[in-house]
């Protein structure tokens, strides 16, 4: 047989997405995967009910109108500046096609694009896949702050776009005002564009703030500003995710995602529109669920004697396992599964650096789920410990 395409050779298959599969073998407490294990709004669910009366056709290709109407209304409002609904927003399959949309219409192969690491997996197949070369700027532990220098230094080398994960998967961190004001200086210097990933816009613990990169001055004619409603909505099945970006780059984008996908889920946009049409005091409730839920999960590691990075959004941990002395943390993970019964993913799978001694929790569960991980990692000393 011929030889297949190569394009996949750099990668492997997603390790967070793997993580799951392993743990649904274990029967282990899925921490690994970040998603929910509780309902979406009773709101979204009931028009979801209605089955007749959403459409079942394919909608606009870049979105249907309800839906771009309703987002450009609750974005205008978080951004700082009026979204032309139908000009400036491209409605996608979740935030995974958002960014890899962005990447193909930013860059040729050959092109580079910097990225912070660690970094959330997608970002190396995307750039893979769009053909584009990644020139990697650490976060450095435990602030996960970077060196102005080395990011200049990407820029320098070239770095087209710039993948910015704010507030930050893995890390937790959530950049200020001060880090975006850096990064916005050196786009604009070195006219590269910044590809933002977002999901996590509306999980940002006090006293953090949410700054969105297209608002500061002279950002928004070169940021493409991704998300979804996986995390703001408990929806990630749904596959809802759209990118934001004015009128010249959403011409290409659409052009891309049209031939990728035609388009996301008629019915599932529709019923959506109900929680985009939410008001302030429902994201004011998710935050304050997510807090109680950090609250919980990080009480209950420090009970356990176990050390951990305190994120300040998202809902992600990162836990140091060095003390078990394994030299892969992937090894750590199975056996995490199957002898403790929690599933992890393991830090390798986002940094780029050698880094074999952190594994990744979330803690987007329900709390009982939460307690029945903190039971079982009780046991994690003893089992994990190599004989
Ligand atoms: N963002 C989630 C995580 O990091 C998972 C998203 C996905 O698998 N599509 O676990």
């Amino acid at each position: 047989m011929r030889e297949l395409s190569k394009r996949t050779a750099g990668f492997t298959d997603s390790v967070i997405r793997r993580m799951t599969r392993i743990s649904q073998k274990y029967d282990a407490v899925n921490l690994s995967q970040g998603f929910p294990d509780f309902d979406p709004p009773r709101e979204l669910l009931d028009r979801l009910a209605e089955t007749s009366s959403l459409p079942h056709q394919y909608s606009i290709t870049w979105g249907a109108q309800n839906f771009r109407e309703a987002l450009a209304e609750k974005q205008s409002r978080l951004m700082g500046f009026s979204i032309e609904p139908n000009r400036e927003i491209v409605v996608t399959c979740g935030s995974t096609e958002a960014m890899m949309c962005a990447m193909l219409t930013v860059c040729n192969p050959g092109d580079k694009v910097a990225v912070f690491s660690p970094f959330y997996e997608n970002y190396g197949a995307d750039a893979i896949l769009s053909g584009a070369e990644p020139i990697y700027v650490p976060l450095r532990p435990p602030a996960f702050n970077f060196d102005p220098d080395r990011l200049e230094s990407a820029f320098k080398q070239g770095a087209k776009a710039l993948i910015l994960c704010n507030p930050s998967n893995p890390t937790g961190k959530v950049f200020t005002h001060d880090e975006l004001t850096v990064i916005a200086e050196l786009a604009k210097k070195y006219d590269a564009y910044v590809i933002t990933d977002e999901v996590y816009e509306h999980i940002v613990y006090a006293p953090y703030v949410h700054t969105y990169m297209t608002s500061l001055p002279g950002m928004r004619e070169r940021t493409l500003s991704c998300s979804s409603l996986s995390k703001t909505y408990s929806i990630t099945g749904w596959r809802l995710g759209y990118i934001i970006a004015p009128p010249e780059i959403i011409e290409v984008a659409r052009k891309v995602h049209d031939f990728l996908t035609v388009g996301a889920a008629a019915p599932l946009q529709e019923a959506a529109v109900v929680g985009l049409r939410f008001p302030k005091s429902y994201y004011d409730g998710l935050l304050q669920e997510y807090t109680e839920k950090r609250a919980l999960f990080l009480k209950g590691l420090k009970d356990l004697g176990i050390q951990y990075t305190t994120p300040e959004g998202a809902y992600y941990v990162m836990l140091d396992i060095s003390e078990y002395g394994y030299e892969s943390d992937l090894d750590f993970c199975e056996k995490l599964a199957e002898k403790v019964g929690v599933g992890a993913v393991p830090g390798s799978s986002f940094f780029r650096e050698n880094v074999k001694h952190l594994i990744r929790f979330h803690f987007a569960k329900r709390d009982e789920t939460l307690y029945e991980a903190l039971n079982r990692l009780e046991g994690m000393k003893e089992r994990m410990r190599k004989t």
